[in-house]
C-alpha cells in the first residue's frame, strides 16, 4: 500500500493556526515567534474545509488559498464565534471572497440582535470599507444558529454553546472520525469551578483551544468582567473535561514572546502536553502530532 492510500484510509482531521492573538493585531519583533495576527484557525476534515474566526490571520490564509484554487473554486464553511473586530477584521481581506467561483457558508450566532450578515455588512460599508458586502463576487450563504444547536457538514458535526462574553459569543465542538476539537473563545470563567456547559462541550476533546488571554495573579484581576479567561481556568476546565491536549489562544496583545514562553512553561507543568498556540502551528487531531506550516 502506498503512503498516499494509507493517508486516504486514515482520513484527515488537522488544524492550522493562522492567527492566535486577541483584541488587536500586535506584530513586531517582540511577538515574532508566537505571531501578531488575530484569531483564525483552518480545519481540514477530509473534504470539509472549515475556518474558525476571521481575524487578521485570515488575510495570509486567503492569499495562500488563491495560489491554489480548485477547478470548481473554494468551498469553505466559516464558523464565527462573534463579530468583535479581532474575529472578523480579516474577512474583507480574505482572497476567496473576491473570486466568483468561491462558495462560502458563514455560520454565526442567532441569539444576538444583529445578524451575522448585517454585522459583516456594517464592517464592509462606507466609511469603514470601500467594497460593500453585497458586491463581493463570491457566493455567500449565512446560517445563524441558536447557541446549543448543532450543524452537520458532511461527516462533520459542529456543536455550539453560549459563552460568557460582553455582547455574547459561541463556542464550537467539531467532531470528526471519532475525534474532537473544541474552540472556546471569547469567554470568562466564573469562580473556580468550571462551567458544566463548557465541561460537557470539551468532554474528552483531543484538542481544546481556550481563551487564555490573562494570567491569574498577574493581570486577570484588573480585567474582571472583560469577558476573557486565564490559562489557570483553562487547566481547571481541561482537568474536569478530560482534555487530551489543551491549547491557549487569544493571547493579549501586550504579551510578548518571553511572557508567552513563561505561560507555556507554567501551563505545561500544570497540565502536561498543554501548549500556547503560535502562528503556523499545525496539529494533526487524528495522531496528535505537531508540525509547523510553511505558509
Ligand atoms: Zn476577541
Ligand atoms: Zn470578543
Amino acid at each position: 500500500m502506498s503512503s498516499d492510500s494509507q493517508a486516504q484510509d486514515r482520513g484527515r482531521f488537522d488544524v492550522t493556526f493562522w492567527g492566535v492573538r486577541g483584541s488587536i493585531a500586535a506584530p513586531g519583533p517582540t511577538t515574532a515567534r508566537y505571531g501578531g495576527d488575530t484569531l483564525c484557525l483552518e480545519l481540514r476534515c477530509d473534504d470539509q474545509h472549515i475556518l474558525i474566526d476571521m481575524g487578521s490571520g485570515a488575510r495570509r490564509l486567503g492569499r495562500g488559498l488563491m495560489d491554489d484554487v480548485p477547478r470548481a473554486g473554494h468551498e469553505i464553511t466559516i464558523l464565527l464565534s462573534h463579530l468583535h473586530t479581532d474575529h472578523v477584521i480579516g474577512f474583507p481581506f480574505f482572497g476567496p471572497l473576491f473570486d466568483s467561483r468561491s462558495r462560502l457558508t458563514i455560520i454565526g450566532d442567532a441569539s444576538r440582535p444583529v445578524s451575522t450578515r448585517d454585522g459583516l455588512a456594517r464592517l464592509m460599508s462606507e466609511p469603514l470599507f470601500p467594497v460593500p458586502l453585497e458586491e463581493v463576487p463570491a457566493s455567500l450563504e449565512f446560517i445563524d444558529v441558536a447557541p446549543g444547536d448543532s450543524v452537520n457538514l458532511g461527516p462533520v458535526v459542529v456543536r455550539t454553546c453560549a459563552l460568557n462574553h460582553p455582547g455574547g459569543a459561541i463556542g464550537f465542538r467539531v467532531e470528526h472520525r471519532d475525534r474532537v476539537l473544541t474552540h472556546i473563545s471569547d469567554t470568562e470563567h466564573v469562580g473556580d469551578e468550571p462551567d458544566p456547559t463548557l465541561v460537557a462541550m470539551c468532554r474528552d476533546a483531543d484538542v481544546a483551544c481556550y481563551d487564555a488571554m490573562f494570567v491569574e495573579g498577574v493581570n486577570y484581576e484588573r480585567h474582571c468582567g472583560w469577558g476573557h479567561s486565564t490559562w489557570q481556568a483553562a487547566v481547571r476546565l481541561a482537568e474536569a473535561a478530560g482534555v487530551r491536549r489543551l491549547v491557549a489562544v487569544h493571547h493579549a496583545p501586550e504579551h510578548d514572546d518571553e511572557t508567552l514562553d513563561r505561560v507555556a512553561r507554567d501551563m505545561e507543568r500544570a497540565y502536561p502536553g498543554a501548549l500556547v498556540a503560535a502562528e503556523g502551528l499545525v496539529i494533526d487531531v487524528l495522531s496528535g502530532e505537531l508540525a509547523r506550516s510553511g505558509g
